[in-house]
């Protein structure tokens, strides 16, 4: 679940107070969740379901109501409905998480393919460099990077592997087929060329554990 952190250190800032009385009354809220420097994605409706006082921070959480109706169910059958309601809910979690992720780690990269530079959203993903099936691929944006769907797939593949040092390197067998513009441009050509595009936060730039993990199953494919 996530999180959201209370204003400054004062337990009794007036911020603070609003926020615990909207616990308190269980009020819808919208949260502006931030993706980048003045950049928000909305989130709605959330609710504040806990507080971690020694943290400063309220746990949120997504309507659950609202989970449960985006949801395929037999409104005849109770036990259905209450499976299907918290499976409901686990999913619209699910999504969300990966939302934010998405928006984060595509705002990084300004709106650009690591590999190629590509600039149009539709054609871009928020590849995750160790998978979210993995217990390590945590939906960070450290563990983020954009690709376009072409270089995004052929990553996934092994086809195209990222050295810790940023570099980028095409499976052997692949540099040498004959094919068509996407496969020499789009793909043998960015062999050993540096990332086209980095976050300019070094806060924001891949992880240097995940990316070393990552580049030895590249090599053992
Ligand atoms: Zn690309």
């Amino acid at each position: 679940m996530l999180r959201y952190k209370w204003q400054g250190d004062d337990i009794d800032a007036a911020d603070n107070r609003a926020l615990r009385r909207a616990m308190g009354e269980g009020l819808p809220l919208i949260w502006f969740f931030g993706i980048g420097p003045g950049l928000y994605q909305p989130v709605f409706p959330v609710f504040l379901i806990a507080e971690e006082t020694d943290k400063q921070q309220f746990v949120v959480d997504i309507d659950p109501q609202r989970a449960f109706l985006d949801s395929d169910v037999n409104l005849d059958s109770p036990l259905e409905v209450d499976v299907l309601k918290r499976y409901g809910t686990r999913i619209a979690r699910t999504r969300l998480h990966q939302r934010l992720f998405r928006s984060t780690v595509i705002n990084a990269y300004g709106t650009r393919c690591a590999i190629c530079n590509l600039r149009h959203k539709v054609l871009l993903d928020a590849a995750h460099i160790i998978p979210d099936t993995h217990e390590d691929g945590v939906p960070t944006v450290v563990n983020g990077m954009a690709m376009c769907k072409i270089h995004h797939a052929a990553f996934d593949a092994n086809i195209l592997g990222i050295r810790p040092d940023l570099v980028v390197e095409i499976r052997t067998d692949i540099l040498a087929e004959v094919d068509g513009p996407m496969l020499k441009h789009g793909l043998q050509d960015r062999h050993r060329q540096p990332l086209m595009s980095v976050p300019s936060k070094r806060a924001e730039r891949p992880s240097l554990l995940l990316l070393e993990t990552a580049y030895a199953r590249f090599r053992e494919a």
